[in-house]
């Protein structure tokens, strides 16, 4: 089976000015240089980026945008292009988290048109699946997150759809302190390797990385990574602050 890499990434939403992402990143940077065989992500605010980047030049830690829009310039006031993010240097970009589709009109078609334009700009998604607390309970989030793949990664060429990143969070345990068990995180994440079983076959299904992110802290995150076809988190609130995201990286 091919080997993958576990991916650690902190989402860090709306939070931090250019000095405390610096400062941040500082910290990570000193404490983490050692590690290794664990790919380590930070994806601050846009006002950020820049600093952050400049900050973490020679060293294991990938910077990545939260968003992005699917147009490469124009008349999209407040918007950030792929151009701009590529000209940074981003490694990633999150792509379709909950908030945005929740709260910013992002939709599966958007996400798939971003998912290209992305990989384009040599940029790769990582894009958030996941039900809410209602589709859980009317026992929907298989079906939902099958759509959500599907028409997230429609049209993408073989290369790509085995390096997108997916992340599974489900709505009701982001940053809500009520974590998914890890049976019920692992039970998701077998479907979606099923799911792209079937749909790309055994290569993709193998290579493909699949994240949890909800409520992941310093104390449970070893009990999430140990389930098989857990591969790495994408974590708010812990990566927030130096010591809870060493921990996280060093599980
Ligand atoms: C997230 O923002 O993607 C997330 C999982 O947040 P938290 O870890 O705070 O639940």
């Amino acid at each position: 089976m091919a080997k993958r890499v576990p991916l650690i990434a902190g989402n860090w939403k709306m939070n931090k000015t250019v000095k405390e992402s610096v400062e941040l990143v500082l910290a990570l940077k000193q404490k983490l240089s050692d590690v290794k065989e664990r790919e380590i992500l930070v994806c601050p605010p846009y006002t950020s980026l820049y600093a952050v980047k400049e900050n973490l030049k020679n060293s294991n830690i990938k910077v990545g945008a939260q968003n992005m829009y699917f147009e490469k310039s124009g008349a999209f006031t407040g918007e950030i292009s792929p151009l701009m993010l590529k000209d940074i240097g981003c490694d990633y970009v999150i792509i379709g988290h909950s908030e945005r589709r929740q709260y910013f009109g992002e939709t599966d078609d958007s996400v798939n048109k971003k998912m290209k334009v992305a990989f384009e700009n040599g940029i790769t998604p990582i894009v958030c699946v996941g039900e809410t607390l209602q589709q859980r309970e009317k026992n929907e989030a298989f079906s939902v997150i099958e759509k959500q793949i599907k028409i997230g990664v429609a049209g993408l060429s073989g290369d790509q759809i085995t390096k997108v990143v997916i992340a599974y969070e489900p709505v009701w345990a982001i940053g809500t302190g009520k974590t998914a068990s890890p049976q019920q995180a692992e039970e998701i994440h077998a479907f979606i390797r099923k799911l792209y079983f079937e749909m790309y076959g055994k290569d993709s299904s193998e290579a493909i990385r699949i994240l949890y992110g909800g409520s992941v802290k310093p104390d449970n995150i070893s009990e999430i990574m140990k389930q098989p076809n857990i591969d790495g988190g994408l974590i708010g609130g812990a990566a927030l602050k130096a010591d809870d995201f060493i921990k996280l990286v060093s599980y």
